[in-house]
């Protein structure tokens, strides 16, 4: 069993010290002004927003070691991952969702609902996807067991989403998290505090046994969840690590010796005991886990663990972040290159060349790829809004119309992407259409905890809006969520 390659630690810095990164937050005029902008100084005010990001990237990144990590590719992979567990549990597929966080620590939790959230750690730790399945067969347990973790007062910071289509400064800087999200960072903060209360033994077991239930009746080898729970109590017995943060996983999920050996005659005597996991999830495992990594560790620390002679699918992707952070384009993009000459339809090989190009300034070279990625995935949200992106910031009106067309069609699948309303409001504003401007902007600001702004613009775009229409239901929607937030702070002052 190999050791994970150590993610970046989390900093001991708290994450909202940058002054910065709280004026971002609090002000609200950098993201908050832009969609309004009519068509000539839309050139100015991008200029504006891009000194300002390229500003941000430096600022911000101490403070961004928490966040919800969005990627399309990742995304794919987990919610394929869960599914047939989901349905072993009676649920629908796709009624279980698996939520990303940026945490260096191994852990994995539900709060209530039908998420189930796990660290970046977790997935640096584990070897194997059967392994991550075996993970999420035994939160699955806890979902379906109606466990919930209580936990008190803290929620109310600021929280982000970062988009691994984008590097990290710019999307902490412009992105919020919904309310789960929340819920999701105070508890990620409190387990690093050491205030995180734990599954009970009783819960523990029932977790255990309906995991292995769901594994059984899925037709899925129980073999990736004992590994990895031993892996778990090995680093505790090696490095002691009951009482440090890494421990995570451990101390919300106590782990005994009876329970991995309960757990191990119940898998060994499965019929799917000796069932070979899926090679091609595998296959796509390794690749998602070099690419977390490329995006989330030193530069240095990933071209060390994916030296340049390791010229595989992973190791390219890997080195293509860790270039890219570097603003070593040329390399960034030979690595992309490479890629697409493995497989030039693959769409997040396609995705990660345009972002490079996009984020490099040269937005009118990145829209072939971006476009192409987007008809693979059949409009997959979260490339369409960096092809929507890639549009605008061509700065040329003739593909507003394009960009509109793709950034509706991705937040209408998927509201959870405050940087794809704010493009959208960036298009409207362009187009001199101010109420769904102010729509859009409402969008945003409500999914980053903004609602003194997000009520101003819902209300606004309420009166200009054609009265009944669902855009106007909508902004009705957000003036309620807004007032409700509102509340909410005033409940808690
Ligand atoms: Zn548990």
């Amino acid at each position: 069993m190999s050791m994970p390659t150590p993610l970046p630690k989390r900093r001991a810095t708290p994450r909202v010290t940058s002054p910065l990164a709280r004026s971002v937050f609090s002000d609200g005029s950098v993201a908050g002004a832009l969609p309004l902008a009519p068509m000539r100084p839309l050139h100015q005010l991008l200029a504006r927003l891009l000194a300002f990001a390229a500003m941000l990237v430096l600022a911000v990144q101490p403070a961004a070691a928490q966040s919800i990590l969005r990627d399309a590719e990742t995304e794919a992979l987990l919610q394929e991952l869960v599914d047939p567990l989901a349905e072993a549990a009676g649920l629908q597929r796709g009624a279980v969702e698996v939520v990303l966080i940026n945490d260096s620590s191994i852990n994995a939790f539900v709060v209530g609902g039908q998420r189930i959230y796990i660290h970046s750690g977790l997935i640096n730790a584990a070897d194997t996807a059967n392994e991550v399945q075996g993970v999420l067969a035994h939160e699955l347990g806890h979902i379906t067991g109606g466990h919930i973790i209580r936990y008190g007062e803290g929620i109310g910071n600021a929280t982000r989403i970062s988009l691994l289509s984008m590097l990290v400064g710019v999307a902490a800087a412009l992105a919020g998290g919904g309310e789960a999200a929340m819920g999701a960072m105070a508890l990620g903060q409190q387990a690093a505090m050491g205030s995180f209360l734990a599954f009970s033994r009783v819960q523990e077991s029932s977790a255990d046994a309906a995991g292995a239930e769901y594994l059984s009746k899925a037709g899925i080898t129980g073999k990736g969840s004992l590994t990895f729970f031993e892996k778990l109590q090995n680093y505790e017995f090696r490095y002691g690590f009951r009482q440090d943060e890494e421990a995570g996983f451990a101390r919300t999920h106590p782990l005994s010796g009876d329970r991995l050996a309960r757990l191990r005659a119940d898998y060994e005597q499965d019929a799917a005991w000796d069932t070979p996991p899926d090679a091609d999830q595998q296959r796509r495992f390794e690749r998602i886990k070099a690419k977390l990594y490329g995006y989330l560790a030193r530069p240095a620390d990933t071209l060390n663990a994916y030296p340049e002679h390791m010229t595989g699918v992973p190791a390219r992707y890997a080195r293509a972040y860790a270039y890219h952070k570097q603003a070593r384009i040329a390399d960034a993009l030979a690595e992309t290159e490479a890629l697409i000459a493995m497989d030039g339809d693959d769409p997040y090989f396609l995705e990660l060349k345009g972002q490079v190009l996009l984020e490099s300034g040269r937005p009118v070279e990145a829209l072939s790829a971006l476009r192409r990625a987007t008809e693979l995935t059949n409009n997959k949200p979260l490339i369409a809004a960096l092809f929507g992106h890639a549009l605008i910031a061509t700065e040329d009106a003739t593909h507003h119309e394009e960009a509109e067309r793709v950034l509706r069609a991705a937040v209408a699948r998927d509201r959870e992407n405050p940087f794809a309303w704010y493009q959208l409001g960036v298009v409207y504003g362009a187009k001199g259409d101010i109420p769904r401007a102010q729509l859009a902007s409402a969008e945003q600001q409500i999914m980053s905890r903004r609602p003194h702004e997000a009520l101003g613009n819902a209300e606004s775009a309420g009166r200009g809006l054609p009265h009944g229409s669902p855009d106007w239901l909508r902004a009705q929607d957000v003036a309620m969520q807004a007032r409700a937030q509102l509340e909410r702070a005033d409940r808690r002052n």
